[in-house]
């Protein structure tokens, strides 16, 4: 099965493609994640983004085609994918079905996370991660349990990302509505979506999410 999580920036789509992965033996693909990994290695592809990323504006379609591209080949997801954060334009959806097809699948489910914006920009600018694994943190919302070490590593670094302020979230939510929530109509009229309720605590949500695709 594969399934794109949609929503704002800030909805839990890392929070919940993260237990999904451990849950259904799917594997995440996060465009975010990926470009981040390439602005830190400092590449040429890095370099195009970075800019852009930090402004709170999409970086091009070809670009993140192109890592998703490459992430599909390297034969994972036998189960199926969780697109985190791809697609996020039309553009990026068509490329994903000839993506898709060329694999002999589709997009099974289309999972919409709903949060407001004024939650989202708590969201965001409580968060952190684990340096060493990556499990994400919120300062009100998801503490570690013991202060200042990592619940799944023991890892005792932390950081935050760049764009997680408040003047770039509202620039990332105006892209978020400009250009990503179009693609809720573009695959509703698939039928392909499942709304959820994200404003829930991260449990519900992923029991939400759980029933959606049971339905599926
Ligand atoms: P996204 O990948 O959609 O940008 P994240 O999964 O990184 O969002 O979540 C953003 C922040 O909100 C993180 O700090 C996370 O711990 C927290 N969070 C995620 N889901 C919830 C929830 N349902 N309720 C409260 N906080 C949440
Ligand atoms: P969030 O969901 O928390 O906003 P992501 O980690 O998914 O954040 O994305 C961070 C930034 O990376 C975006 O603001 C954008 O600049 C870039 N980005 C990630 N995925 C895409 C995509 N599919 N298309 C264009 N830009 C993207
Ligand atoms: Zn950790």
């Amino acid at each position: 099965m594969n399934l794109v999580l949609l929503g704002p920036p800030g909805a839990g789509k890392g929070t919940q493609a993260k237990r999904l992965q451990d849950l259904r033996s799917l594997v995440q693909l996060s465009t975010g994640d990926m470009l981040r990994a390439a602005v830190a290695a400092g590449t040429e592809l890095g370099r195009q983004a970075g800019e852009l990323m930090e402004q709170g504006q999409l970086v091009p379609d070809a670009l993140v085609i192109g890592l998703i591209a490459e992430s599909m080949d390297e034969g994972k997801g036998g189960a199926g994918f969780i697109l985190d954060g791809f697609p996020r334009t039309i553009g990026q959806a068509e490329a994903l079905n000839t993506l898709l097809q060329s694999r002999g699948e589709k997009v099974d489910r289309v999972v919409v996370i709903e949060v407001d914006d004024d939650a989202l920009v708590a969201r965001i600018t409580g968060r952190f991660t684990c340096a060493t694994c990556g499990e994400g943190y919120h300062e009100l919302f998801k503490l570690p349990k013991v202060e200042g070490v990592c619940d799944v590593c023991g890892g005792t670094k932390f950081s935050r990302r760049a764009d997680d302020t408040e003047e770039v979230v509202r620039e990332r939510l105006k892209a978020y509505h400009a250009q990503t929530e179009p693609l809720i109509g573009y695959y509703k009229a698939q039928d392909k979506v499942s709304a959820v309720d994200g404003m829930a605590d991260i449990e519900t949500v992923q029991k939400e999410i759980d029933q959606a695709l049971d339905g599926a």
